[in-house]
């Protein structure tokens, strides 16, 4: 059995599609998104209803948090916040309920997937390093747990003896006794330096987790942007990946 691991889409719908592709191409059966489905791009209605439609498990994210509640956005920047207000006037009632419902944290067959970490699901820490990974393996009860919320694919690997090792990675090998902690990047706004949509291949029968990274039209997600009104640093960013 082949997962799809899509992350970030972010309204990106040029990049949810050709990860969605690819994952076909690839033989994946089965889909996971581990949140941030909107928020930032110009398609989030579209993107919500392909990713509703398919009706993988979903978690929640905080731009799905945000978008779908009509609290102040605090602690978050301008570019952010500006796509927040825009989105949530793209967005119908039953969307943004759908979007509400969404759980913080899900069991799927028999690893878990999570937006931003263990410890504190709905706090939104970022797990950039061993350290902020630490917290979360307190908390993870399955071998292998896929994160998001900070656009930067990496691999944690926790030992039977409480050794972290950390880094990026192309294709992870699960072995037993290990638990992994695993970022699959973002599918419409990754922040690595590498514009190419991301996404997380896991074949559960070879037991490896595969990072493919796709071209997409940008320029196509760029100008829609652009010409919503949302702000241009949004349309740049993507030609930049960060
Ligand atoms: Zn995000």
């Amino acid at each position: 059995m082949k997962f799809a691991i899509i992350a970030d889409i972010h309204a990106n719908l040029e990049a949810l599609e050709a990860v969605l592709s690819d994952a076909k191409e690839q033989g994946c059966t089965h889909y996971a998104c581990l949140g941030d489905v909107v928020g930032y791009g110009a398609n989030p209605k579209q993107c919500l209803d392909i990713v509703r439609d398919m009706g993988m498990p979903v978690v929640k994210g905080n731009h799905d948090e945000y978008c779908s509640t009509d609290v102040e956005t605090e602690g978050v920047n301008a570019y952010a916040s500006a796509a927040v207000d825009w989105t949530r006037t793209q967005l119908p009632d039953e969307d943004r309920q759908w979007l509400r419902d969404l759980k913080y944290f899900r069991l799927v067959t028999t690893f878990s997937i999570v937006h931003a970490s263990l410890d504190e699901p709905k706090s939104w820490p970022y797990v950039f390093n061993k350290l902020d990974a630490s917290s979360s393996f307190l908390y993870q009860n399955t071998s292998v747990c896929f994160f998001g919320h900070t656009h930067v694919p990496v691999a944690f690997v926790r030992d039977a003896g409480g050794t972290i090792r950390g880094g990026k990675y192309q294709k992870v090998s699960i072995e037993p006794g290990k638990k992994y902690f695993i970022n699959i990047g973002s599918v419409g706004q990754p922040r690595d330096g590498d514009p190419r949509a991301a996404y997380g291949l896991f074949d559960m029968d070879h037991k490896t987790v595969e990072l493919r990274r796709l071209e997409y039209p940008i320029e196509v997600a760029q100008k829609k942007i652009r010409d919503a009104g949302l702000p241009p640093r949004l349309a740049d960013r993507l030609a930049l990946g960060h």
